[in-house]
């Protein structure tokens, strides 16, 4: 059984992010999305509800599974029996930090293999960072996001302008 892991932080998931996993989901027999628990970029959503919006936006695909993971991702992947790593390529930005990164698990799992998949074209600009600036400043998000997850999106910010007023 081939089993690839595609790991990111996911903070939210986005419509490029959904389209990796579609993809990767025809190419593996079992694709684990893992969620990084402790990302360094203070994430807006917590791992809960990361790894909970994912499981909504793949509900429909069988042989994907949603994990939450810390540490080294070449040890979650051995743990969970993957032999092969998937990332998105978007553009020569992402290609520099990306080669770095497989170069170095290679180095300490020889036995994973990375795996690029190019963006579709359609969400080549799109990151979740972008989005969550778009919806910071009240602009319509509605092109990167599933709905259900601009929704939570909105409401996020919206929490955060009233905590905010709480607060004075
Ligand atoms: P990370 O913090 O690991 O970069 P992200 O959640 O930002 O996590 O991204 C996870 C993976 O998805 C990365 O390989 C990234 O390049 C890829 N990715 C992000 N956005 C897109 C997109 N619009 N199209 C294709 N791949 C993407």
């Amino acid at each position: 059984m081939k089993t690839a892991i595609y790991p990111g932080s996911f903070d939210p998931v986005t419509l490029g992010h959904v389209d990796i996993i579609e993809r990767s989901a025809k190419i593996f027999d079992k694709v684990i999305v893992g969620v990084l628990r402790n990302s360094a970029k203070s994430p807006l959503f917590s791992e809960e509800e990361r790894v909970n919006m994912l499981k909504y936006v793949t509900r429909d695909i069988p042989n994907v599974e949603v994990l939450s993971f810390d540490g080294l991702l070449v040890d979650f992947a051995r743990l969970n029996g993957a032999n092969v790593i998937i990332r998105g390529l978007r553009a020569v930005t992402d290609f520099e930090y990306e080669l770095q990164l497989a170069q170095m698990n290679r180095v300490i799992a020889p036995e994973l293999d990375t795996l690029f998949l190019t963006t579709n074209l359609k969400y080549a600009y799109l990151s979740s960072s972008m989005a969550k600036e778009v919806a910071m400043y009240g602009g319509d998000i509605s092109a990167f996001l599933d709905p259900e997850i601009a929704k939570k999106v909105r409401d996020k910010f919206r929490g955060k302008i009233l905590g905010y007023q709480g607060e004075r």
